[in-house]
């Protein structure tokens, strides 16, 4: 199911003014494609994966995930919507210290209400598919930076929501791991047929995605060449 945001605005508050931070915005993934914007810090990058994850609900425009038309949509049934259907990958991989990596999937797969063992067998096959088979039992100091990276993925992924929403998912990377994990990021979106709004300042892996687009101050467009 698509993801698809049409003629968002947003502004943020600032002293006697606001900061524009979208500009009627639009951009449509499919399922199975991964869409990159790319843009200098401060652009909207963010904001835009905010107003994409239903955490802030834009001045005007349109959001609809995996067929879902969210405006209009109350807090607790928005709050569902990104617990089933959303997944969403933060820069810094937010585990738990004293959790196992199975266990940082089966937690929030107990907060969908899972049965335990169902959760236990999505968070084992869930982190195959991320290539960590055999390193479920470990914690987040028994792993590297970038399978820190591929749990914090996996779990975004437990749901098999309809989008993944990853934001600068290299940035604490060195290049050859952020390479892995943009290749691991295009393989996923195809195996598990999610529509993928990637945001990066990093221009250097961004071969797999299908659409690559740019934001400036808030307008989302076609790449300039460089
Ligand atoms: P990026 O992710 O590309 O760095 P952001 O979406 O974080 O860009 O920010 C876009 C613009 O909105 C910037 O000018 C930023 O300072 C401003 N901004 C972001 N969040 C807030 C906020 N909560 N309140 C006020 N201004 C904000
Ligand atoms: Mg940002």
């Amino acid at each position: 199911m698509s993801l698809e945001l049409t003629d968002v605005n947003l502004t943020y508050p600032d002293g006697d003014g606001v900061v524009r931070a979208l500009d009627e915005v639009s951009v449509r993934v499919e399922p199975g494609e991964m869409a990159a914007v790319v843009g200098p810090s401060g652009s909207g990058k963010s904001s835009l994966l905010a107003v994409a994850a239903t955490l802030i609900r834009p001045d005007s425009g349109r959001v609809v995930v995996g067929g879902t038309d969210t405006l209009g949509m109350r807090p607790r049934e928005l709050a569902q919507l990104r617990l089933n259907r959303i997944g969403i990958v933060f820069q810094q991989p937010n585990l738990i210290g004293a959790l196992t990596a199975a266990e940082q999937l089966v937690v929030t797969e107990h907060m969908r209400s899972r049965p335990l063992h169902e959760a236990r067998r999505t968070a084992l096959e869930t982190l195959a598919s991320v290539g960590l088979e055999g390193k479920a039992h470990r914690r987040p100091h028994q792993l590297s930076g970038g399978e820190r990276q591929r749990v914090n993925i996996a779990r975004a992924l437990a749901a098999r929501p309809d989008a993944l929403l990853v934001d600068e998912p290299t940035a604490a990377l060195d290049q050859e791991r952020g390479g892995r994990v943009m290749d691991l990021l295009s393989e996923a979106t195809r195996t598990f047929g999610v529509a993928t709004l990637l945001v990066t300042h990093d221009t250097e892996f961004l071969g797999s995605a299908k659409q690559v687009l740019e934001m400036r101050d808030g307008r989302l467009g076609a790449r300039e060449p460089a």
